[in-house]
């Protein structure tokens, strides 16, 4: 095995653990159960020692996670974000358990079947996975760059809207913000035949309409 493979099958195995565990979010924030959470960002304190060896942790609006890595120059930081809860899941429409984070298929064909494994906790493992292997290999950036991870965003909750506010307070002055984006998907867009990986440019905001309907149905 090639030391690609093993640290490949490493970071696999990173991202399984973390997909296991439920951060099942609800609107109602009296339902959720807060032990996984905890439990998640002991797992990522664990998972990630030179990242955490590395950039500043903060706990805000006591769930979410907000790192800083200090760069070479203050300004114009960036800000990368993900999100730690799922939503909740109806355990009869899955063919796989949704949060053993199976291994469906064989080579090329071999695909994670878990709730999270694509909203959000793909891109969360992404980011880590790459600040790790980057702070453990000494690289300072060239601006500070922040980890956002809201806990509550599948509810529009306040995770990240208190990570902004603490920001601003701090005179923090983005130079770009990514969060995540949508997958690539087939035949969502008409008269397209190949898959698509839509770039997103906003997020969802809340609209009341009032229809009035004044034709036969
Ligand atoms: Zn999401």
């Amino acid at each position: 095995m090639s030391d690609l493979d093993a640290s490949h099958d490493e970071a696999l195995a990173r991202f399984r653990e973390l997909l296991r565990i439920p951060t099942v979010s609800h609107a109602d924030e009296s339902l959720i159960d807060w032990q996984p959470f905890s439990d998640f960002h002991a797992a990522v304190e664990r998972l990630y020692p030179r990242l955490h060896a590395t950039l500043a942790r903060e706990v805000v609006d006591g769930h979410s996670l907000l790192y800083r890595w200090p760069g070479a120059s203050a300004s114009d930081p960036l800000v990368v974000m993900a999100h730690l809860d799922v939503v909740p899941v109806v355990e009869e429409e899955w063919g796989h358990a949704p949060f053993a984070a199976e291994i469906v298929g064989e080579g090329e064909d071999a695909a994670i079947h878990a709730r999270g494994a694509i909203d959000d906790k793909g891109s969360l493992v992404a980011i880590l996975e790459a600040v790790e292997q980057l702070a453990g290999e000494g690289f300072v950036p060239a601006h500070d760059v922040y980890l956002s991870f809201g806990h509550n965003e599948e509810t529009a909750g306040g995770g990240a809207q208190a990570i902004v506010a603490l920001l601003r307070e701090r005179g923090v002055e983005p130079g770009l913000v990514i969060d995540e984006g949508g997958a690539v998907v087939d035949g969502v867009l008409p008269g397209v035949s190949v898959p698509t990986a839509m770039v997103g440019v906003a997020e969802r905001g809340v609209m009341t309409l009032h229809l009035t309907a004044r034709e036969a149905g």
